[in-house]
């Protein structure tokens, strides 16, 4: 049980990958917060998985890039288990256009809430990281956001921008002893990637070395690593993990 006794907030762990990671993090004795905008039956789900491992974890609606929410996302943690240990930014949308056909809407949709969002969440617990003196910010970034992607110049902008923002916060938080870093998955089998066509997916996975998708256990086990007290001299980092992708 690892993660015994820390408290850990998840945004966007509904589904998916943060959903994983919720469960992960549960499993080994964390205090989970599980974040979520919309799917209030599917938090509940998450939520009894985790107590049903044994572990302790709680709801919390918010809409990540709205502040006040986000606000309130920090007083029910805080009142739940206390100040967190570490932030998993995690939520994040796509709104794909091929660039000449985008709309400032949908460029600034996925900002509010890829960016934004982080900016939000980051800001609300930055003192709960830092006081924690071995607090964990790990960012949930993309491949997309170092090779690019056809039709996604929003997403491919707000996912790099988390790479800046991450070294930037390592170093306002290193002096306190906290870390900060990205993880970037590749295509992973979640609802993000359910409605790429098959012919599409077969040429992304002829493209990958380790000749398969990533499953949400391939991400969640290396964000367990990060939130750990084993990676104390990891930080600013960004850990691709995309079965060999950029080889
Ligand atoms: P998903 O769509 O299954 O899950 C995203 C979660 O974020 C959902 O639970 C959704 O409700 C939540 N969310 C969206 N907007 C929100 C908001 N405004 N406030 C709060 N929650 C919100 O996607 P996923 O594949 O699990 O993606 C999780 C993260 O991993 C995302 O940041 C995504 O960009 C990143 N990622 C995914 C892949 C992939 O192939 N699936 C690859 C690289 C990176």
């Amino acid at each position: 049980m690892s993660m015994e006794g820390r408290t850990c907030v998840i945004t966007g762990s509904a589904r998916g990958i943060g959903r994983g990671i919720a469960e992960h993090l549960g499993r080994e004795g964390a205090n989970v917060v599980i974040n979520y905008r919309s799917s209030e039956g599917e938090a509940h789900d998450v939520v009894e998985t985790i107590e049903s491992a044994g572990g302790n974890a709680v709801v919390a609606q918010a809409d990540v890039s709205d502040r006040d929410e986000v606000t309130h996302m920090r007083e029910i943690c805080h009142e739940a288990f206390g100040p967190a240990d570490v932030l998993v930014n995690n939520a994040g949308i796509t709104a794909d256009e091929q660039f000449t056909e985008m709309t400032r809407e949908e460029w600034d949709r996925v900002m509010d809430v890829n960016l934004g969002g982080m900016f939000n969440s980051t800001q609300e617990f930055f003192d709960d990281i830092w006081n924690a003196e071995d607090g964990r910010l790990i960012n949930i970034s993309s491949v997309v956001g170092k090779q690019g992607n056809f039709g996604q110049a929003n997403y491919a902008a707000a996912k790099s921008g988390m790479f800046g923002f991450t070294r930037t916060i390592a170093l306002e938080l290193a002096q306190g002893g906290s870390t900060a870093n990205c993880v970037a998955p590749g295509f992973t089998r979640t609802d993000m990637v359910e409605g790429v066509p098959d012919k599409v997916l077969d040429r992304i996975v002829a493209g990958i070395p380790l000749e398969r998708l990533a499953e949400v256990e391939d991400i969640a086990a290396v964000v367990r690593f990060l939130a750990s007290e084993e990676s104390a001299y990891v930080t600013g980092e960004v850990i691709d993990v995309n079965g060999g992708m950029d080889l």
